[in-house]
């Protein structure tokens, strides 16, 4: 039957079965701080026909909860994106400075999900003016109107347009999304929209303590539903499900799940599969926990996904999920690669610089981790994490464990978009380590992530009575020290180039250069001056890297920062760089120090480890820093990073039979954004 459909579509099998891998983009479109990058989904064609028909489902059944977090984010970001939607569309002069100022606006917009930057979480200001809003909004067709007034065009459209037109442009109006600042009312004061009718923290508090549960295995009480003030004072939850709130969009997120159910790979799946869909149904938080239950213990299937309310971020309490969706499938070579790690974990942990004491007898490294994203959506479009570890519910992670992935497809697509943006050549001291970084650093960056996490984590272990919270505030810093330098001491090793993950046993130098490169100097662009270092992975970096530094051989340093005088026009400007002159000796103080930060850990010595960060990992060279960030300015690098998704064209036979899937990598920024907010879009702009 099958055979006989593609005969028949002769043409396109054709284009299909010859899929030459399409030139792909990687970087799209640039405005104020923000770069938009593409992805690949590297070997999706490597995926059987009906594993392609699930991704395809399971994208269709991502992107329907697009309209959810926009609402989430502000009551007027689904009402402002489709007036500035209609007006890029209608408006008749698109060479009009206001307009091209207008279709700027508008790209924050999509980039953030709403009208707040989303990161710093401050509302963004539109630079075209208030007057040319008033007139362009003339051009938007009546059929626009009806969707953008919606429930509320009783009120009139001037006055809904002037109340929009307030949101926009006076700044002290709604201003930062979520508040987290201690001493005002959080709800009240933060513009998203997990909360209504003015609704105070102390009433939801209050609600929240009524209704908490208290069983050993507690329902999510708020996860997803909205708690509203009704006028007579009392509270309603409104639950998130179909018939209820944000049910139009929800409805056809099950509408694909069904499809998606009748081509899961095994039985689990589908398991996993009809709880979801069963959830989406009733809002039932049971029903929830079975899913993620059932979630967790899915490790077989090769596509995986997440859809639904999840992170608690946005919500200024901590209790309502944003909604968001990933689909993705298993990295054949990188699982190849873990799995070869993991078999070989005992051969790692005996031969660790690490003392025998505190060696496991029987380690196990874990596995299969790695994955390509297929597609992003809601909370993980457009900027998206490069890591997932869930369930959230500390209670079903303890019994049943949880799922932890990399995505390698994204950190592949920031390397990618990386090369030849100049980094490199104004950091690096030469032509040699700008080579070594084109042609290794993307292997060695997944190699060292993978020894990191399969190996580095898992290994060693704690003396009897000693806890991970021996260390308390400095332990998080020091556990991604430990897992970093088993990572790196191990890149080195000829073992790695034996077992076929490394291709030869220069490799490992590029990752080298770079770890010291940004522990001690690069990194420092992310933070702003006159700050002291405090996320733990930054601290961890420079830990490693100042450590080596200072340990260094006096006579004949194994690596150095060296001052270079560099002749610009007619003066003379000095610079620094890494420079490393020893790399086997480098390899030697990354065993030493891991030898230390194991004991640390194993004996659960909290001044030693206090005194290792305290010394090494907080404190930032003033004068270094301000070199560091001045010379990352001239690059004009935007600093924060989204994606656009691939588009997934299903090809079917005449009797609606799945024939083939295919990836379109073409699509610009706009157009996907327009493409969405037409085909996925059927919230009303009021959800009150
Ligand atoms: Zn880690």
């Amino acid at each position: 039957m099958k055979k006989y459909l593609i005969l028949l579509m002769g043409a396109t099998m054709l284009i299909s079965c010859n899929k030459t891998k399409q030139e792909i983009n990687y970087n799209v479109d640039k405005f104020y701080d923000l770069e938009v990058l593409r992805y690949d989904v590297p070997d999706f064609e490597q995926l059987s026909l009906q594993q392609q028909t699930l991704v395809y489902y399971l994208t269709e059944a991502a992107l329907w909860g697009r309209d959810i977090l926009y609402d989430q984010n502000c009551r007027y970001n689904l009402a402002i994106r489709r007036t500035l939607e209609s007006i890029y569309c209608n408006y008749p002069d698109k060479q009009d400075e206001q307009y091209v100022l207008l279709e700027k606006y508008l790209k924050r917009v999509w980039f953030s999900n709403g009208i707040h930057h989303h990161y710093s979480e401050d509302k963004f200001l539109p630079e075209f003016t208030r007057e040319w809003f008033a007139s362009a909004l003339s051009c938007i067709p009546d059929s626009d109107l009806a969707v953008i007034g919606g429930s509320r065009i009783a009120e009139g459209m001037d006055n809904i347009f002037a109340e929009l037109t307030e949101v926009m442009f006076n700044p002290a109006l709604l201003s930062k999304k979520t508040n987290q600042a201690a001493g005002v009312d959080l709800l009240l004061t933060s513009a998203n929209n997990y909360y209504g009718g003015g609704l105070t923290q102390a009433e939801a508090e209050e609600w929240y303590a009524a209704h908490k549960d208290n069983s050993p295995e507690p329902l999510w009480i708020g996860l997803n539903s909205k708690l509203v003030k009704r006028a007579d004072g009392t509270i309603e939850e409104r639950v998130f499900k179909v018939g209820g709130l944000y049910g139009e969009a929800l409805e056809h997120v099950v509408y694909w799940l069904e499809k998606a159910r009748e081509v899961a790979e095994n039985e689990q799946q589908r398991t996993v599969i009809d709880k979801l869909i069963e959830y989406n149904r009733t809002g039932d938080l049971r029903t929830f926990n079975e899913y993620c239950i059932a979630w967790v213990r899915d490790l077989d299937s090769h596509v995986d996904f997440i859809n639904g309310f999840t992170e608690v971020y946005g919500d200024p309490l901590g209790i309502t999920g944003a909604w968001e969706a990933m689909v993705n499938f298993k990295n054949p070579e990188a699982t190849k690669r873990t799995a070869i790690l993991a078999e070989n974990a005992q051969w790692f942990e005996d031969n660790s610089p690490t003392d025998k004491a505190f060696k496991k007898e029987n380690v196990k490294g874990v596995s299969a981790k790695v994955i390509n994203a297929a597609i992003l959506a809601g909370d993980c479009y457009p900027s998206t994490p490069i890591g997932i570890n869930l369930p959230n519910a500390n209670w079903i992670r303890k019994e049943y464990g949880s799922k932890s992935v990399t995505i390698q497809n994204i950190t592949d697509a920031y390397d990618k978009a990386a090369e030849g943006n100049g980094f490199n050549e104004e950091f690096m001291l030469s032509d040699k380590e700008i080579k070594m970084a084109h042609q290794y650093g993307s292997l060695d960056d997944n190699c060292h992530t993978d020894l990191h996490e399969c190996l580095g984590h898992g290994s060693g272990k704690l003396l009897d009575g000693v806890t991970k919270d021996n260390l308390r505030e400095h332990g998080s810093t020091i556990e991604e020290a430990r897992a970093d330098l088993f990572g790196l001491y191990y890149i080195a090793d000829p073992k790695l180039v034996e077992l076929g993950i490394l291709p030869n046993t220069e490799a490992y130098k590029a990752e080298y250069y770079r770890q010291m490169m940004n522990g001690a100097m690069t990194q420092l662009v992310r933070v702003e001056l006159g700050k002291d270092l405090e996320e733990a992975h930054m601290r961890n970096r420079q830990l490693i890297a100042n450590w080596v530094l200072d340990h260094v051989n006096p006579e004949k340093p194994e690596a150095e920062i060296i001052a270079v005088d560099v002749a610009k026009d007619n003066s003379h400007e000095t610079k620094h760089y890494m420079r490393i002159n020893d790399y086997e000796g480098l390899r030697r103080l990354y065993g030493e120090l891991l030898a230390i930060i194991q004991e640390v850990t194993s004996t659960g010595n909290y001044a030693m480890a206090k005194e290792l960060v305290e010394k090494y990992a907080v404190r930032i060279d003033p004068e270094l820093h301000r070199e560091m960030l001045e010379r990352y300015q001239k690059l004009n690098l935007a600093p924060y990073k989204g994606f656009i998704n691939p588009k997934y064209n299903a090809i079917e036979s005449k009797e609606g039979e799945m024939i083939d899937v295919m990836l379109d990598f073409s699509e610009g920024y706009a157009a996907q954004h327009l493409r969405y907010s037409r085909d996925y879009s059927v919230l009303p702009t009021w959800n009150d």
